[in-house]
């Protein structure tokens, strides 16, 4: 299945294999332990309508947008994705305005150039069809079009590599927690556990690529991180993309900086040790 594939719902199926990147050659609430009856927290508890001027078409519209006070993180995965209890904060992460079609992360979302103004008028407003999420709550599958949306927004106004990957990372981690959300007793939780495991690769993959092609081209912070904590990023996808060397090099330049803290050097190490174990395993199979 392709990045974007099911955009042709919302009247933009031309974008459905849009090209990522010009390049040069051209895990929700699934966290729900067993616990003792805890004072259960609903998620649309956790919400609440902002409303937001569209850059593009100027209307008004709302979004739903996570209370900061209400939500209690849980921890991070390896590759920083963060988890918080009751509730998959990817859902809330892109703003879509749903009459124009217009979508960005929330970071992007206010800054546009006059020609990125036109791109998006001519290559999304004019073909987007209204559609209407009046739900208490974001469903993973509603998140998932919202990042569709996104990353065709993004490819159609020429959005930095950075910007781009930042979204196909975000979309990997919204897969990852629409896997872990999955009921294990269903009858069809093996299939679908498998697709959605390949689709969040295949965001991640892409995610490493645009991150390693903004690591030559772009400036620091990158996506609000410093180049210690990103290059950290870059050597996790490139061992969950299997790309084994590349996260050995990265991990070590990480490992040996001399700006590094004291946390980012442990997990760093950490991982070294995981990678050095799937290596051997690797070389047992071959
Ligand atoms: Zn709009």
């Amino acid at each position: 299945m392709g990045l974007l594939s099911g955009l042709g719902a919302l009247g933009l199926g031309n974008l459905e294999n849009a090209t990522l990147y010009e390049t040069n050659d051209s895990k929700q609430k699934g966290q729900a332990k067993e616990k003792e009856v805890p004072p259960e927290v609903k998620e649309a508890d956790m919400l609440f309508d902002k409303t937001y001027t569209c850059p593009v078409c100027d209307q008004e519209f709302k979004a739903k947008t996570i209370r900061a006070g209400k939500i209690r993180m849980l921890g991070t995965d390896m590759d920083l994705r963060p988890k918080y209890e009751n509730i998959d904060m990817m859902k809330y992460e892109t703003i879509a305005c749903p009459h124009c079609g217009y979508a960005a992360l929330s970071r992007y979302f206010k800054y546009m150039t006059s020609m990125q103004l036109n791109l998006i008028r001519t290559n999304i407003c004019a073909n987007y069809h209204p559609h209407p999420m009046d739900g208490e709550i974001y469903t993973h599958e509603e998140a998932l079009e919202r990042y569709k949306l996104t990353l065709a927004n993004a490819i159609v106004k020429r959005a930095k590599a950075s910007e781009k990957a930042y979204i196909c990372l975000k979309t990997g981690w919204l897969m990852r927690g629409m896997t872990e959300a999955l009921d294990q007793k269903a009858p069809e939780y093996a299939a679908k556990k498998d697709a959605y495991e390949r689709m969040e690769k295949e965001y991640l993959k892409n995610a490493l690529e645009g991150f390693l092609a903004a690591r030559q081209t772009e400036g620091f912070p990158m996506c609000g991180m410093d180049e210690i904590t990103m290059d950290y990023l870059i050597a996790i996808l490139a061992m969950e993309c299997e790309q084994y060397d590349l996260s050995l090099k990265v991990l070590s330049t990480v490992i040996t900086s001399k700006g590094v803290n004291g946390r980012v050097k442990e997990r760093a190490l950490d991982a070294r040790d995981m990678l050095r174990e799937k290596m051997k395993a690797q070389r047992v199979e071959k």
